[in-house]
């Protein structure tokens, strides 16, 4: 047992974002002020201005270095969600002559799933594929799904709701051998899954900073150069970022997502052992309750991210008794909805269990305190909204 109090609210929701690292807030700290390096990167007349593109780009070496990557195929973005949009709709547009269809899966990230559906919308053709009861998508289910018009496939390295963790290297085997392309959606797997585009064959990836302590507003797209990829920009201008992507680039936030990748490189594996035995502590706690069912728990999947269904108690109202657990329904970006989560449903959730589950996601600052606190409140809660209702109440 710990003696510890945790500080309240308890924060378990590190899948919908992390805190800022201190050592990634002081990097940060240096690109903003009068008497600091504030210049445009893109300034070649001056010295501030080289100061600020060398800070920018020990910043891609840095994200480049934690996928074994080169930093000339790292393109800045505002984040994942845009990242994903560069990597579908930049890419089909580009190679239209390859062909016109995309596989996909029903339980990637809306920023993938709302891109493919505009994509048909453009005439595009998409093949969506349903994932097993463990959240992943099969080599073989994607074999059957490849044709030979098929450009490009896209599927993520570790699912956000479930955690649930896909075979990229064996996925993208499958693409090549239809001479397609392969992106995968990473933002979720940077420091969490050994990730290297080189030995896993990923063409195109999907990073965000904010999911991994560094800021919000900033992510990249790996766009690999041997064999060429070739990407449409969406977003026109001055012509950064070879092309691909214009705009002035952040500085600070640029600076903040290298430091927080480096550190990821360096302490990503600690991070993930101690969470495992965190994992642990709050399953065996779990276990003590009867009704409940760990969501995708059967195949892999990382310790960080537990999506626990509760037999009969509708998740709003466990989430209500839960005022001082900060966990989430579905995924962050529908929280503000009644619907099940898609992704739930997606890997064959029952609605009514999908109705009664919440995410429980851990992170870096996590502590043991932290977990007794929530397995403590959380039993009280399902006490609660499963005991009888009283005599007379209807
Ligand atoms: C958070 C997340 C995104 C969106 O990233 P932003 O940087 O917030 O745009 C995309 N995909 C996955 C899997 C995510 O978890």
């Amino acid at each position: 047992m710990t003696d510890v109090t945790p500080s309240l609210p308890v924060y378990l929701d590190y899948a919908a974002t992390t805190p800022v690292d201190d050592r990634v807030a002081a990097v940060m700290q240096r690109y903003l002020t009068v008497d600091q390096l504030y210049a445009n990167p893109a300034s070649r007349s001056h010295m501030l201005g080289w100061q600020a593109e060398q800070a920018v780009e020990q910043a891609r070496r840095q994200v480049a270095d934690s996928l074994h990557a080169d930093p000339r195929e790292i393109v800045w973005t505002s984040g994942a969600t845009e990242a994903d949009n560069l990597a579908l709709t930049g890419f089909m547009r580009a190679n239209r002559e390859r062909g016109m269809h995309l596989v996909t899966s029903i339980i990637e990230h809306k920023a993938v799933v709302d891109t493919a559906s505009a994509l048909e919308l453009e005439g595009f053709e998409v093949t969506w594929l349903t994932p097993g009861t463990d959240g992943c998508i099969t080599p073989e289910q994607l074999r059957h799904a490849m044709r030979d018009d098929t450009a490009l496939v896209s599927l993520m390295a570790v699912n956000n709701e479930l955690g649930s963790v896909n075979d990229i290297a064996a996925l993208a085997a499958v693409a090549h051998e239809f001479g397609a392309a392969f992106h995968s959606d990473a933002a979720q797997a940077i420091g969490r899954i050994p990730l290297d585009v080189e030995a896993q064959g990923i063409d195109l990836m999907s990073l965000s900073a904010h999911k991994a302590y560094g800021p919000k507003g900033v992510g990249a797209l790996y766009v690999r150069r041997h064999p060429d990829i070739r990407v449409e920009a969406l977003i026109h201008g001055g012509g950064h970022e070879r092309g691909m992507r214009s705009g002035t680039l952040p500085t600070h936030q640029i600076a903040g997502m290298g430091k927080a990748f480096a550190l990821m490189a360096q302490e990503g594996d600690a991070d993930q052992a101690h969470i495992a035995g965190l994992a642990e502590r709050f399953m065996a706690g779990i276990a003590q309750t009867g009704g409940i069912y760990h969501n995708a728990g059967d195949g892999h999947h990382v310790p960080n991210i537990i999506n626990l269904a509760f037999d009969g108690i509708d998740g709003e109202s466990l989430l209500m008794a839960l005022r001082d657990v900060a966990v989430s329904t579905g995924s962050a970006c529908n929280s503000a909805s009644v619907d099940p989560s898609y992704v739930l449903l997606g890997a064959g959730v029952p609605r009514s269990l999908a109705l009664s589950s919440l995410r429980f996601s851990f992170g870096r600052f996590t502590t043991e305190a932290d977990i007794d606190h929530a397995l403590g409140v959380l039993q009280h809660a399902v006490s609660g909204l499963r005991a009888p209702a009283p005599a007379g109440s209807g």
